[in-house]
Order: C-alpha cells, then structure tokens, then sequence
C-alpha cells in the first residue's frame, strides 16, 4: 500500500465517522436551516493579482465573471449544501472529493460538481500570475524531462489533450508522492482528486474560461496560457506534493 493510499483510507474513516455522527444528530438539525444564504465554511480565495493582471492573455472581463460569478457559485452551492448536511462541514474539500462514494446519494453528485469546481479553480488561480511564463526548473524541470517527454514535448501534448476535452473540462498534471507526473484530461469539474491523485496544476477549458476573448479558439487559447503560467508556485505545489502537504 503506498502513503497516498494509506492518507486516503485514513479520509475515508474520518469521513465514514463524520456520516455516522450526522446520522444519529437529533431533528432539530433541519428546523436550524437559516433563509439566508450561508457564508460558510466554503470560501473564495483571494487571488494575489486583479483582475486585468493577465492581461492580454486572460481579459479582465473574463477574470470577473469566470471568479466572481462562476467560481462564487460552485462556493456558494457547496455551503448550501452543507447547511443541512453536516458531513460536508466537517469534512476537508479533499477528503470529500477523495471518498464521494462515501456521501449519501442526494449528496455525491453535489459535492462532485460544485466541491470539484471549488477545488479546480482555487487551484487555477494559484498557478497563474502576472510577470509569469517561461519555464519550469530544478527538479520539476527534470521531472518535466523524465516523465513527460521534455519541455517542449509536454506542452505540445498538454495543449491536444486540452483540445480533445469534448464540451467542458479540464487539462490536469498529476504527481504522486514520488514526484512522478502524467497529463490526465477530465471532464465537467471532476478532479484527479476523485480518484486519489494529487493535481500539480491545470487548465480550465470550459468555454466561459476563454470564450469573450478567444471565442472558438480554444487551441489559441491553450497556447497563450503558457503566458500567465507560474512557474514558481507550480515548483512549490511540486515540493509539497512530495513532502505530504498537497491538499488541492
Ligand atoms: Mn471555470
């Protein structure tokens, strides 16, 4: 059994102790449900750079809405759904896309859509940055070379695997806790996450990623995204990844 496996199990008992403590919560559960729209524990994260700050390769107004409105919905059905379901609550984001076989039924397809599309674009925003580009290096630069084929090599094929994504998804790096890595494409906002890998970093192909600017043109849109990639925070998920404290 590997590390990652055993991590894994240990989210799942958590999470299968957390279903049973629901379960056995008096009624008076369902009559605390309040009108309002909760605030928690669900949260956007706050980007380190505004909205213009990809500019010309990511438009401001595709940032606005793609963080403010799509991302600010998958956060807020998330908390909605954990007003009355105290799993969700008690749970990490990634234990809960890790185990979803562990939720009731009502819960899973939920938690999948709008805890995947939490995940994916906490992650998305953190990997991006203005001044950003150019190329990885260290060890992720020689892991690049080892697993992927090389620099060149990797993009190329990062950029097909994006194009092939029929309708919406995402193009992920996954790394496992031997710092090996592969391309994984996904559909929807599933995650590697669902299937017990850890992201290293991804793309975003929906078209409300890149649509205002780009329209049809998603491939011209893979390509310039090398232009807002970072580098330096892709190194730093890379070392976390292997020392154990890569979460989403
Ligand atoms: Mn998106």
């Amino acid at each position: 059994m590997t590390e990652f496996t055993a991590l894994s199990r240990r989210g799942a008992l958590r999470l299968g102790a957390a279903v049973l403590t629901i379960a056995a919560a008096p009624k008076v559960w369902a009559q605390a449900a309040a009108p309002a729209a909760p605030t928690g524990p669900f949260s956007l994260p706050k980007r380190s750079y505004e909205a213009n700050a990809l500019e010309p390769h990511i438009d401001a107004q595709t940032m606005d809405i793609h963080y403010n409105r799509h991302h600010a919905a998958y956060v807020a059905a998330l908390n909605n759904a954990a007003k009355d379901n105290g799993v969700i609550a008690k749970a990490s984001l990634a234990d809960l896309l890790a185990d979803l076989g562990q939720l009731p039924d009502n819960l899973r397809t939920v938690v999948r859509n709008n805890g995947g599309g939490h995940a994916n674009h906490s992650m998305f925003w953190e990997v991006m940055g203005p001044g950003a580009g150019g190329a990885p290096g260290g060890d992720l630069a020689a892991a690049i070379t080892r697993d992927l084929g090389g620099f060149d090599k990797f993009k190329a094929d990062f950029e097909a695997a994006g194009l092939r994504v029929f309708g919406s998804g995402w193009v992920f790096v996954t790394v496992d806790r031997g710092g090996r890595l592969a391309v994984l494409p996904r559909p929807n906002q599933d995650s590697p996450l669902m299937e017990k890998q850890l992201v290293l970093f991804g793309n975003d192909v929906w078209e409300h990623a890149y649509y205002l600017k780009y329209q049809n043109r998603r491939a011209d849109y893979l390509k310039s995204w090398w232009n807002v990639v970072d580098w330096s925070k892709i190194g730093a998920r890379y070392a976390a990844a292997k020392a154990g404290t890569l979460a989403i």
